[in-house]
This record gives structure tokens, C-alpha cells and sequence, in this order.
């Protein structure tokens, strides 16, 4: 057995996981099996399927009352919550925000929407995500206390803010992240994008940040089409949220004051009603994903030089996307794992290129990136949708 070369025995392990699907298996898939065309169908029949209706305002109260914070605000995708939260914390011109180097690019790219700088933390092996240890000590020594709160000392901009990313759900260790930012004075927001269904030590992620953010893309744990959500744990903030992404329009019975720069990142109703379908069936996706994870654990057992990832110790995650860990031994057999199973057809993919190898953030402040450039050599996803 040991002796089949290592990408044969990977592709015969997701096999084994994977048994009795046939065809071709893609990464994600979505899955509308519940309410979501009756109410689709009835958004139609109202009319009100833009910026006026029903949905929308039912689908954040689920979101809210799932996840446990007070507020959620629906908006038109991830990257737009993200912008929208950023904006709310105070980041602008001349700030940085730490971003893990490790994560889909929307992180990075809403900190330069702000124009603020992106400066790049990096990642334990244990959680893909911020290695908190590594930040503080790190953090000690670039910043000091400036009048404005914490300076790096090299730039001379103030570090404001930091987006911890729940890595393909994967919640990372919430708890030293935040003492991190009691004691340098960073505003904390959660990119939990992916992590709808993940709980930290008991409790839904999202709630631990000055703002958190969703996202309901196409290729997420549940979809609205295109999607997102700014979750809230205080009222005035959720307020705020919803002001700042409906253009900032005073309540008004006819005139239109708007008293600030605001943003149309409101969600559609249609897009809403989807939502609401798949709320329905959110549970249902959770278990069947964890179900799934469970059998590819199994199936990778003893399968040597891989590690299938498991959820830390801390956390209940929904297995967004399942990953396998390359070995160092054998990482250089990662394009060949690629290219058989992809051939077999089944879908495995790289881990994003890290971001400060990304043409537009080259020039971005970054710390030693070690784990993530271990990490970007040894991790394939593998098949995901909650119908496997
Ligand atoms: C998907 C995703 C986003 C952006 O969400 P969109 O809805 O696609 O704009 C942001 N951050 C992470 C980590 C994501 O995976």
C-alpha cells in the first residue's frame, strides 16, 4: 500500500469519502431544496423585489437570533460589509490594518478601499489563522504609543485595527486576539466569511468583534446569490450599519437629506427571500458537512505524510472547506495531488496565493510569514458541499 505514490493514495482516500458519488464533484456546490423558490416566488408576486419588502428585514432577524448577536444588517456581499465596518471603526487615509497574509483577498482589498495600508500578521498551524503569540511579540516590537494609539514605529502610521479571517471556518483562538487589542488598542473585526455555523468555546463567531461580517456568496455555506451581513452586538452600532450602507438617508416622509458619505450596499429583497430558505436549512448543511469531515478524518487516518485538518480544540466548526496538510517531506508532490484528482474529477484547489505576493500588496509593511508560506506550499482543498 505505502509503497503507491503518495497523490494515488490521496485520491483514493477522498474516494473512499466520498463513496458511492459519481460524476464530477466540485469544490462547493449550493443546494436549494427547502422554501427558498416559494419564497422567491413570492417576492416576485409582491413586486417589492429591490429595496422595499419583507425579507430583508426577516432574514437579518434570523441571522441575528442564529448567530446570538443583537444586530444584523444585511448587505449586498462580503466585501461591502467588510468596507462598511472598516469605515465604522474609524480606519482611513493613512492608517494600517493588520490582515493575515493567509485569506481571500476581499480581506486586503476593503482595507485599501478605506485607504488605509494592509500589513500583513501571520498564521498557527493549529487554527490557519492569526497566530496571536507571534502578533504580540511581534507588535512589542514595531509599535509604540503614539498620541493617536498604537504607531508602528517604522512607517509612523497608526496601526487601528485588526480583521481576524475564521479561515475555511475555522474559528481562530478569539480569546488572546482580543486581550492583544485591549493592550495595543486595535479595533478587532472578524472576517467570518466563511464561518457561518462555527462556534468559539460555545458561542457563534461574529460576536467577539466591534463588528463582524458574513458572507452568502454562491460558493459559501448558505447563499443569497451574492450576499453579506454586518453582525452588531450593540444597537447603536447596528444602526449605524444599516445607515451607512442605505446611503445614509435621514428618515424623512419626502426629503431626501443624507448626512453623511453613505454606500448603496443594501441587499435586495429577492436576494433576501433566498436567504431566508436557506436559513431554514442551515442546521441540516452544518451536520451534513461535519458528518463529512468526519469521514474524510477517517479516510486520511492512515494515510501517511497528509493530515486532514480538524477543527482546534476550542471550536465547533462548519467545515466550510475541508483541507488536507501535505507533510514537508512530501510537499512537493502538491501539483501532482492536483493534477490527479482534478483529472479524476474531483475538484481540489491550492490555498490562495498569500496576499503579499499579490502585485498590488508588495510594497504593504508585513511581519516574518513563515507557518502561512508552509501552509501556501502544503494545503489542498478538497470537496466540501453539504450534499456529499
Ligand atoms: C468570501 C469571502 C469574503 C468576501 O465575500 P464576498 O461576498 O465574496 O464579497 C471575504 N473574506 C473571506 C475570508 C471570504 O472567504
Amino acid at each position: 500500500m505505502s509503497d503507491q505514490p503518495i497523490e494515488e493514495r490521496i485520491l483514493s482516500a477522498i474516494q473512499t469519502a466520498l463513496s458511492g458519488i459519481d460524476g464530477r464533484v466540485p469544490l462547493h456546490e449550493p443546494h436549494f431544496s427547502g422554501n427558498e423558490s416559494a419564497y422567491v416566488q413570492d417576492c416576485l408576486d409582491s413586486s417589492f423585489v429591490s429595496s422595499i419588502g419583507k425579507y430583508v428585514d426577516r432574514f437579518e432577524h434570523m441571522l441575528a437570533e442564529y448567530t446570538g448577536v443583537q444586530r444584523a444588517v444585511a448587505v449586498v456581499n462580503g466585501t461591502s460589509a467588510l468596507h462598511a465596518a472598516l469605515t465604522i471603526a474609524g480606519v482611513g487615509q493613512n492608517d494600517e490594518v493588520l490582515v493575515p497574509a493567509l485569506t481571500f483577498v476581499a480581506t486586503a482589498n476593503a482595507v485599501t478601499y478605506t485607504g488605509a495600508v494592509p500589513h500583513f500578521v501571520d498564521c498557527e498551524e493549529k487554527t490557519l489563522g492569526v497566530d496571536p503569540l507571534k502578533l504580540e511579540n511581534y507588535l512589542k516590537k514595531v509599535t509604540r504609543k503614539g498620541v493617536d494609539g498604537c504607531e508602528n514605529k517604522f512607517s509612523g502610521r497608526r496601526i487601528r485595527a485588526i480583521v481576524a479571517t475564521h479561515i475555511f471556518g475555522h474559528p481562530v483562538d478569539l480569546d488572546p486576539i482580543e486581550a492583544l487589542c485591549r493592550r495595543f488598542g486595535l479595533v478587532l473585526i472578524e472576517d467570518a466569511a466563511e464561518a457561518i455555523g462555527s462556534f468559539y468555546k460555545g458561542s457563534h463567531v461574529g460576536n467577539r468583534g466591534f463588528l463582524s461580517v458574513l458572507s452568502f456568496n454562491g460558493n459559501k455555506t448558505i447563499t443569497t446569490g451574492g450576499g453579506g451581513a454586518i453582525l452588531a452586538n450593540d444597537e447603536a452600532l447596528g444602526d449605524l450599519a444599516k445607515h451607512i450602507t442605505t446611503t445614509a438617508k435621514v428618515p424623512h416622509p419626502w426629503a431626501y437629506i443624507h448626512d453623511r458619505v453613505g454606500y448603496n450596499y443594501r441587499m435586495p429583497d429577492i436576494n433576501a427571500a433566498l436567504g431566508c430558505g436557506q436559513m431554514e436549512q442551515l442546521p441540516s448543511f452544518i451536520y451534513k458537512k461535519r458528518a463529512l469531515a468526519h469521514r474524510y478524518a477517517e479516510a486520511f487516518s492512515d494515510v501517511q505524510g497528509v493530515r486532514f485538518f480538524k477543527e482546534p480544540e476550542f471550536a465547533d466548526s462548519n467545515y466550510w472547506l475541508n483541507a488536507i496538510l501535505l507533510d514537508d517531506s512530501v510537499q512537493g508532490y502538491r501539483e501532482d495531488v492536483l493534477e490527479l484528482t482534478n483529472q479524476n474529477g474531483i475538484m481540489t484547489r491550492p490555498v490562495w496565493t498569500l496576499m503579499h505576493k499579490l502585485s498590488m500588496f508588495r510594497e504593504c509593511p508585513s511581519m516574518d510569514l513563515a507557518t502561512s508560506e508552509s501552509i501556501e506550499r502544503r494545503l489542498i482543498n478538497i470537496p466540501s458541499s453539504p450534499m456529499l
